[in-house]
């Protein structure tokens, strides 16, 4: 299973790289400079601030991301927004494999079956990002994980990976696809876009800085905005944990301010977000923390990723009878199903739908009803959404 995989959508037209090392500009999508290897970002012509709202993904904006001929979509991006406290926050642990890795995944892995796709990609081990551009990448590429440094992986990670079908070796040489790159950038820009579209009363983005590569890209999506025409008013505040040190690339751009949090507030941060049901990670919860002492600010809380549990033999008739459910109804929400089922819990009925949908049992799209985003269920055909 690979997602629902649509056929093409124009962006903006003529793309460029633009080096933010050297300053070099060269013609075409390239994932870092072609001269020197530095961070680089793109250039899109024509790009227009045209929300299609009826698409419940980050593919709302294809308007302001580089054109691609295939979309890999598993419904990223478009995740809410809560007040907490004194701050906003942006859930992006509601991506589809619960990290905003998704969003760069997704632009990747269209960019990569556009071009035809199949054969191996090799990819560097990033947490998160290397289990997410996997999970995108499934029916497209085989995926092969390089490891540079084994005694920082999560092992959890690793063995969803290996579960996935993916092939792990250690070392690099250089040439995998790693987490910073100009179409990663596209991908996570759209949370800005998001922020624009939906304009809570804020005043600011506050990101959890760590390579600076989400900040550049909030960053990014801003001025991108305002250059096709959608009114914006808002800055990029970014937290980093005290004595860490700015990220390079931050250096690099004026458009960011870098604050650094004490490790003691971060914490504080954490517990009132748990308070709230939210579970985060400490740096974004020093985001959150730097959004609610700077006041009017939007802190984009990350999340740790949640793995797929590695499900044992012999599957629950619960699970049996959310299976054949789906096969008459055709396509359903959690919610059809519980109504249709009436003698499990929704808790249960979730717990099943997520279980078989890692088995690739079912796949999963998102619709738009009652202006809400709704997951809906479906038996995968051949091995691939329909
Ligand atoms: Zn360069």
């Amino acid at each position: 299973m690979m997602g629902a995989d649509h056929p093409g959508s124009g962006g903006g037209g003529r793309v460029d790289t633009v080096c933010m090392a050297c300053g070099e500009r060269s013609p075409g999508v390239h994932l870092r400079c072609p001269r020197c290897g530095g961070p680089a970002i793109l250039e899109i012509e024509g790009i227009r601030w045209d929300v299609r709202r009826d698409v419940p993904s980050m593919w709302r904006y294809e308007s302001m991301l580089p054109a691609v001929r295939r979309r890999v979509s598993l419904g990223e991006g478009v995740t809410p927004i809560r007040r907490v406290g004194d701050a906003h926050v942006k859930l992006e642990g509601r991506n589809p494999t619960g990290s905003y890795a998704d969003r760069a995944s997704s632009v990747m892995a269209s960019h990569i079956a556009s071009e035809g796709g199949r054969g191996e990609v090799a990819v560097e081990y990033s947490e998160d990002f290397a289990y997410s551009v996997a999970r995108y990448l499934r029916g497209i590429s085989d995926v092969e994980v390089a490891i540079p440094d084994p005694s920082r992986v999560d092992p959890q990670e690793v063995v969803a990976l290996v579960e996935m079908g993916a092939r792990v070796r250690f070392g690099r040489t250089g040439r995998e696809l790693g987490y910073a790159n100009s179409l990663s950038v596209e991908g996570l820009k759209t949370i800005a876009l998001e922020v624009i579209e939906k304009s809570p009363r804020v005043e600011r983005i506050v990101v959890p800085a760590e390579t600076g590569l989400l900040a550049l890209s909030i960053w990014k999506g801003l001025r991108d905005a305002e250059e096709a025409g959608a009114g914006v008013d808002l800055e990029v505040d970014a937290a980093i944990l005290r004595g860490s040190g700015t990220p390079d690339v931050l250096s690099r751009i004026g458009g960011v301010s870098v604050h650094e949090v004490d490790p003691e507030d971060a914490v504080r941060g954490l517990v009132e977000l748990a308070r709230a049901g939210i579970r985060a990670k400490v740096l974004s919860a020093a985001a959150f923390a730097l959004a609610e002492e700077l006041g009017r600010g939007l802190a984009v809380v990350t999340a740790s990723q949640r793995r797929p549990q590695v499900h044992r033999r012999g599957e629950s008739a619960l699970m049996a009878d959310v299976a054949r459910a789906v096969g008459e109804m055709g396509e359903a929400s959690a919610y059809d199903l519980w109504r249709e089922l009436r003698r499990y819990t929704l808790r249960g009925i979730y717990k099943a739908v997520e279980a078989l949908e890692a088995e690739g049992e079912l796949c999963a799209r998102h619709v738009v009803r009652g202006g809400r985003k709704v997951r809906v269920y479906s038996r995968c055909v051949d091995g691939e959404d329909k």
